[in-house]
């Protein structure tokens, strides 16, 4: 029989990312960090990972990490700040808008009072392969465990990708915030053994999804500010209105003069394993009057490279619409 109890783990308060990197470093594979615990507690709990950690790093005590505040480069999230404060925050609601509205559809209001943003970026992905949990069965081995099978490929894959795989394995990454921060065109900062490095959301997520083992600590994220013109959007379609992941979500930071489309950067979540950047919708409304017939236009373009699966080709339209509302948002 299946134990359906956690089994017991060293926990350590961090008090600076010194010393939460030289814990890493320490007890390697054995250990993980906790911050909110949102995601991480259940992962435990389930033991929906083999490994189960003999030390949590709790980096939530490094007071270095929590702060957020604007400079002239534009926003600087520590990664330990809450998704509340985030979704709360004047600043952020006024200057940096779809971030706030993508903090505030996280979840519940309990969640995102304890749910930081960077436990937010490293959550795992939510394909029910990859989390189904021990205590009821044996776990699947599928391809992001290491394993030689994606088993949503060809079995339930609603909610998986329609832009192809990632290492094998077609699970989303579930992040909201990511979708905001890629629309954002923000840096993330990452301090590990080999030091700190600045990279962008793009590359975070793809080294994410194939090393989730990396043994690093995000501490913060700097976001610059759109210009006062732009006009921003996020959209989240779910089967629920709360308490639910993105079915498809949509970010877009659109610069505006006269009409005419200055620039675009338009994300889209849940659709791919990492945030899905609509290269080609933005493309076609660069330097165009936006109206209908270019938002259509745009909307066309961007699934034009679309593998929808077995199951989930309703996504293709639920994209088409988002990024038509999102293009045409404002506009008379
Ligand atoms: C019921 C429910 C509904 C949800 N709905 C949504 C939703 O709609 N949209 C959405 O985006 N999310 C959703 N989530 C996920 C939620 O946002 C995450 O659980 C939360 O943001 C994780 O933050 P945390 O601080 O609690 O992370 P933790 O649970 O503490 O950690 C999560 C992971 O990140 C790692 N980690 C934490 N902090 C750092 C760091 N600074 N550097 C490196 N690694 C780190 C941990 O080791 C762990 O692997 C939902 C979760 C639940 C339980």
């Amino acid at each position: 029989m299946l134990e359906d109890t956690m089994k017991s783990f060293h926990h350590i308060n961090a008090k600076t990312v010194d010393e939460a990197v030289n814990l890493l470093e320490r007890y390697g594979g054995r250990a993980k960090l906790i911050a909110g615990g949102t995601d991480l507690l259940g992962f435990l709990k389930h033991r929906i990972l083999e490994d189960y950690p003999e030390v949590i790093i709790n980096v939530k005590t490094i007071s270095e990490a929590g702060d957020m505040k604007e400079d002239s480069e534009g926003l600087k999230i520590g990664a330990l700040t809450k998704l509340a404060d985030i979704a709360g925050s004047g600043l952020v609601r006024e200057k940096y808008r779809l971030l706030a509205e993508a903090a505030e559809s996280v979840a519940t209001p309990q969640i995102r009072n304890m749910a930081t943003v960077g436990g937010n970026l490293c959550q795992g992905v939510r394909c029910w392969y990859y989390r189904y949990p021990h205590e009821v069965g044996e776990r699947f081995l599928c391809r992001l465990k290491g394993g030689k099978t994606c088993y949503a490929l060809t079995g339930e894959n609603q909610y998986h990708s329609i832009f192809g795989a990632l290492n094998g394995c077609v699970a989303v990454n579930p992040s909201d915030i990511g979708v905001a921060l890629l629309a954002l065109d923000a840096r993330i900062t990452i301090t590990g053994l080999s030091g700190t490095r600045v990279v962008s959301v793009d590359d975070f997520f793809r080294s994410l999804h194939h090393d989730r083992e990396a043994q690093s600590l995000v501490t913060e994220i700097n976001v610059p500010c759109p210009n006062d013109e732009a006009k921003q959007a996020f959209f989240k379609f779910s089967s629920r209105k709360s308490l639910d992941f993105a079915t498809v979500s949509l970010a877009s930071v659109i610069p505006m003069k006269n009409g005419v489309c200055e620039n675009a950067r338009i994300a889209l979540g849940a659709v791919a394993p990492k945030p899905f950047r609509a290269v080609d919708a933005e493309q076609l409304i660069k330097g165009r009057v936006v109206n209908k017939a270019a938002a259509e236009a745009a909307a066309e373009a961007s699934v034009k490279q679309a593998l929808p699966l077995s199951k989930n080709s309703y996504k293709v339209k639920i994209v088409k619409a988002l990024l038509k509302r999102a293009i045409l948002s404002g506009v008379k």
